[in-house]
């Protein structure tokens, strides 16, 4: 396994996960593994391709993907090919002809759903089926795709292959309907953290957004980012302002016609321009490694959401930023989307989740503790260090007293009603659903008057970020107590909130770059074979490659073989041109190749 993670995949360590999960594979069993974005699934279905006798069947509902995937796997020297509507039928038999020539076939789900071709299936020797954004097989998942639910033929028809779920989605309910639909009840479940160390969380609220946008950009010269926004509208105008301020920018939207979407999204892939502007409706197949920021200019609907769009940057691991802008406005904007939604049921639901992202927003909490709570994870220290709450270290407040008054107006009103009800109740409010409910009368009333409703609501959120209060999820949305209330009002653990100073922190910016010149030349180059090849420029070398030469000059095949993800095949294809360049560089710098022994690059990898 090693020698081929190192000679096929040209990395020298798995990543968390990638090991157990293989082996699982190895040994024949179903699996189930739940990775966030970058974590390096494709990976876990990959290596046993190449090590297995027989085809390796990729399930993928994104078509657009597959013809990617294969070429990234043909320059690594693993034979691959795919098959769906992209072809035509003479291609199609073309590829089944020749089947053995390959190691992994990616297919849609579609195609698996013609008997004929599973027929075909039947014929071959199928080493094992891998189903990549397994997620869409549920309901409860955001992105839920009819065709996957007929997946349940794989273990009906084939019940001896071993079946391999991926997704990057991991809420409880979408992982038992995974297990449920594909019918894999015994399969061994692999759930990896949540935390993507490498991006750095920032909130602002929004003020001047032209001006705030442009301060993100200009600290990422020349490097890909992606700005979402709420509506088509504010797309197309962010957009046009952003060009005329002489960037290169193009949008996406579902406003435009299907072939603008399809140049401009591969514009942006192939480094023709560095930033989109774009809905929601951009980023789903989108695999490009390098995105250095992702800037919400509106807060997005729910924290999902906002995971995983900010989920696309930084896949390759190194340093990069996500910035979200916000303003009550969004919320009101949000709600009026619903206001069409029948399902009071569900309405309400995404109401809630509105307000958790707003919470999130206004919170005082490290915002990656937040998010992973979020995902039922803990991060095991209340300081993350890479988020604008954890960067400026502000001096903290001890809330305690306070946090004791709000649990004891909770447990007065017996976890039944909700934030507005219970703010309400502790300044003493007169209204008449308070007076209607005579909560005038409990003991908890009037007891935080002195404190303005805002702070109040702020501190209230931030009780819930700290798991002291929670909002249960009932119907209607209440306020109830969370794992941490007890020991708070017993006053066993004091109750610390951190001020919230949004002008102190100062994001870092793009990753840092060794030798820049050399840098550049190597991205033209990189440019240049790609234009060549018709490929973008990632599947030659990613950005983490190029970093690693500009900081190791390596010159010999020995050298150039400790680069990041060069493997045997892509020294063959691509060492010489990329050593000359180097070669070049250090004969005009007088640099010494020969001083730069050390291998292997440290950018931010390691995931805890
Ligand atoms: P995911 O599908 O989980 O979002 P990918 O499979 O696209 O992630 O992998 C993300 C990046 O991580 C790719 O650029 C890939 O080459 C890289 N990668 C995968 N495994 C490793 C590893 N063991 N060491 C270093 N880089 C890796
Ligand atoms: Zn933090």
């Amino acid at each position: 396994m090693h020698t081929v993670l190192k000679t096929v995949f040209g990395h020298d360590e798995f990543r968390p996960h990638q090991k157990s999960i293989i082996e699982a594979l190895m040994n024949g069993q179903d699996t189930l593994a739940i990775l966030p974005t970058g974590a390096g699934k494709s990976l876990c279905y990959q290596l046993p391709a190449h090590l297995k006798s027989g085809i390796t069947v990729v399930i993928s509902p994104l078509i657009a993907l597959m013809k990617d995937q294969v070429d990234q796997l043909k320059r690594m020297g693993l034979p691959a090919a795919y098959i769906n509507s992209s072809l035509r039928p003479h291609e199609v038999e073309d590829i089944k002809a020749h089947i053995y020539d390959y190691k992994l076939l990616y297919i849609s789900p579609e195609r698996l759903m013609m008997p004929e071709f599973r027929q075909f299936l039947h014929s071959i020797d199928v080493a094992f089926f891998a189903v990549d954004e397994a997620h869409c097989i549920s309901q409860w998942g955001h992105q839920f795709r009819p065709e996957y639910r007929q997946l349940n033929v794989l273990k009906k028809e084939f019940p001896s292959k071993a079946i391999l779920a991926l997704t990057a989605t991991a809420t409880d309910r979408v992982q038992a309907d995974i297990i449920r639909q594909l019918q894999l009840p015994h399969a061994t479940k692999i759930v990896g953290s949540f935390n993507r160390s490498n991006l750095t969380y920032h909130v602002r609220p929004r003020q001047n957004i032209v001006a705030q946008i442009l301060e993100v950009i200009r600290r990422f010269p020349d490097q890909s980012g992606i700005v979402y926004t709420a509506t088509k509208r504010s797309a197309d105008q962010l957009q046009q302002v952003l060009a005329n301020a002489g960037l290169r920018v193009c949008k996406y939207h579902a406003g435009l016609s299907d072939g603008e979407r399809k140049q401009n999204q591969e514009a942006f892939i192939r480094d023709q321009v560095n930033i989109m502007v774009a809905t929601l409706a951009f980023g789903m197949g989108i695999n490009k490694p390098d995105v250095r920021y992702i800037i919400h200019a509106e807060m997005p609907q729910t924290i999902e959401r906002y995971y995983q769009e900010t989920g696309r940057a930084g896949r390759d691991g190194l340093p990069s930023e996500c910035m979200c802008f916000f303003s009550y406005a969004d919320v009101a904007l949000y709600q009026f989307f619903l206001k069409d939604l029948q399902d009071m049921q569900v309405r309400a639901e995404m109401e809630r989740k509105t307000y958790e992202m707003l919470n999130y927003c206004q919170g005082a909490v490290c915002r990656r503790v937040f998010l992973l709570q979020y995902f039922s994870e803990t991060l095991g220290q209340d300081n993350c260090g890479a988020c604008d709450i954890c960067a400026d270290g502000g001096a903290k407040e001890d809330c305690t007293e306070v946090a004791q008054k709000i649990i004891a107006g909770v447990v007065a009103l017996r976890s039944r009603f909700g934030i507005n009800h219970v703010i309400d109740v502790l300044v003493g409010s007169k209204a008449k659903k308070i007076l209607d409910y005579r909560h005038d009368k409990l003991a908890a009333y009037n007891t935080l008057s002195q404190i303005p409703k805002m702070q109040l609501r702020d501190l209230i959120h931030n009780l819930i970020g700290l798991n002291i209060l929670r909002v249960s999820q009932d119907e209607y949305p209440v306020l109830a107590l969370g794992d941490q209330a007890e020991v708070v009002l017993k006053g066993q653990k004091p109750v610390l909130i951190r001020q919230k100073s949004y002008e102190e922190s100062r994001p870092q910016s793009a990753p840092e770059v060794q030798d820049n010149s050399l840098f550049q030349k190597l991205r033209q180059l990189r440019r240049s074979l790609a234009t060549q090849e018709g490929v973008p420029p990632y599947i030659i070398f990613t950005d983490v490659a190029l970093l690693d030469m500009s900081a190791h000059y390596p010159t010999e095949n020995g050298t150039f073989l400790n680069i990041h993800g060069v493997g045997q095949t892509k020294l063959k294809n691509y060492g010489s041109a990329f050593m000359q360049v180097i070669q070049d560089h250090c004969r005009q710098n007088n640099i010494d190749p020969g001083r730069f022994k050390k291998s292997v690059v440290s950018p931010n990898l390691a995931r805890s």
